[in-house]
């Protein structure tokens, strides 16, 4: 702000005017006393001179009232332009910060772009989202709704660069509230914030957690889940964080979804459609992988190829869509008898089936194709109100005792299955 600089002090001007009024007045006594014209001369030139010199000190007045008024109008201007430049360097520097914003924002799409699964994806966003707020202690969580469940479930949570473990898996009083509303929430302390419980929140989470910003991933109508971004300091977020966390959230939404829209492609590529067992072509991919990495460990791993009896008779007494249930029923017998993780269960095409176990001797693959066996047939299939029954026969081969490689395997077991429907259906055979 600029000031008007005051009048100056007429102090200086006092001794020569006064020197001068001596004179003046010592001119007039003398005039008056011994010269009478130069006295009248005198006072008439004094009065034409006070004349004028009231005059010109008008003209001063009003000239020196003309400056100021140009000073005061000279500092309003410049106190504008000073105001002018200073917004101007405010609109600058937002759009540093803008720019330095989408630029981060760009990295994120670059590194989004890049991931495939929902877990890259997942654990990259809350990665990227944790280092653009850039402090050690901020701790970023991201929520995902469970496909089936349709529950909320933790999914990543970055603190520093480290993946952390954290306690509460299905989010927290913040969490409930983001899910209930789909609106973003910022917390800037939550000791003082009126509606959320302090104590249920203490009693909830062993980390300290003083305010926050979160919020909903959302994809149209449909919510995916939270991202949130916590501090163990209260007023650690404001509402510009909040809003750069919603775009952050935004680009993460569509990542997400892409994400779960790949696997979701990927395993429609490799399971069948009805009964959800992988198909035959990524079934013998894995298979040739459990080979030699049973080969390497010195391990056995026994093969079961499995075929419905009779089946065509099946269909043809009870109609195409009939045969359809029992594959889906095989297939879930199939699935519940060899449920351990590392099983391999596939429909090799039609109605036959291959189960490969690793790390299993072949008696132990026996007696399971036998357990198998009883299960099915023991399994009562009810079409338009009628009981019927099916059977599978069951060839079983093992690496490395009847075959040395993959094609070799599945021809052992092809040839035991051969043996078992020669010898009457309903049977597990084997070399
Ligand atoms: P076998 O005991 O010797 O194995 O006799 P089978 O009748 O089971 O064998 P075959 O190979 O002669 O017939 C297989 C039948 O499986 C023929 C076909 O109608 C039926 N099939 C194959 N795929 C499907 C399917 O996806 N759905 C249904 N409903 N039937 C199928
Ligand atoms: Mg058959
Ligand atoms: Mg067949």
């Amino acid at each position: 702000m600029i000031k008007i600089p005051k009048k100056r002090s007429s102090n200086l001007y006092f001794l020569p005017i006064s020197f001068f009024f001596i004179l003046l007045v010592s001119l007039f006594i003398y005039a008056f006393k011994f010269n009478p014209h130069f006295f009248l001369i005198l006072g008439l030139s004094q009065i034409i001179i006070l004349f004028f010199l009231f005059r010109f000190r008008q003209y001063l007045v009003n000239f020196q009232g003309e400056i100021e008024l140009k000073q005061q109008d000279c500092a309003e201007k410049a106190n504008l332009l000073q105001s002018g430049a200073e917004n101007e360097r405010l609109v600058l520097e937002s759009y540093r910060k803008k720019i330095i914003s989408y630029s981060h924002l760009k990295n994120l799409t670059e590194d989004l772009s890049m991931c495939l699964s929902q877990e890259d994806t997942s654990n990259t966003l809350s990665e990227e989202v944790n280092r653009l707020f850039g402090d050690e202690d901020v701790t970023t969580i991201l929520y995902l709704f469970h496909s089936k469940t349709g529950e909320l479930g933790l999914t990543a949570s970055q603190k520093g660069q480290m993946q952390i473990n954290l306690k509460s898996k299905k989010g927290d009083v913040f969490d409930e509230w983001v899910v209930r509303a789909l609106q973003p929430l910022i917390i800037e302390d939550t000791k003082t914030d009126f509606r959320f419980d302090a104590e249920k929140i203490n009693a909830e989470e062993v980390r300290v957690v003083r305010s926050l910003i979160s919020v909903p991933l959302m994809i149209g109508n449909k919510a995916l889940g939270i991202l949130r971004v916590d501090s163990p300091k209260p007023n650690h977020f404001i509402t510009e964080d909040l809003r750069f966390l919603t775009t952050v959230g935004d680009l993460g939404a569509v990542a997400i979804e892409n994400a779960q829209l790949y696997e979701r492609v990927e395993e429609l590529a490799i399971r069948d459609g009805l009964t959800g067992l992988y198909l035959r072509r990524h079934f013998l991919e894995r298979m040739a992988e459990e080979v030699s990495r049973e080969f390497r460990k010195k391990k056995e791993l026994s093969f079961l190829m499995i075929d419905l009896d009779k089946f065509k008779q099946y269909n043809d007494q009870f109609g195409h869509i009939a045969g359809d249930i029992v594959l889906k029923t095989v297939g879930m017998i199939l699935l519940e008898t060899f449920r351990d993780p590392g099983n391999l269960i596939c429909r090799f095409g039609g109605e036959e089936f291959g189960v490969l176990l690793p790390d299993c001797p072949k008696e132990e693959a026996v007696k399971l194709a036998e357990d198998l066996r009883k299960r099915i047939a023991k399994q009562e299939i009810i079409l338009r109100r009628e009981k019927t029954r099916i059977t599978v026969s069951v060839g079983v081969a093992a690496f490395p005792t009847d075959a040395q490689t993959r094609e070799d395997l599945i021809q052992k077991a092809d040839r035991a299955l051969y043996k078992a429907k020669s010898e009457g259906r309903n049977k597990v055979c084997f070399d």
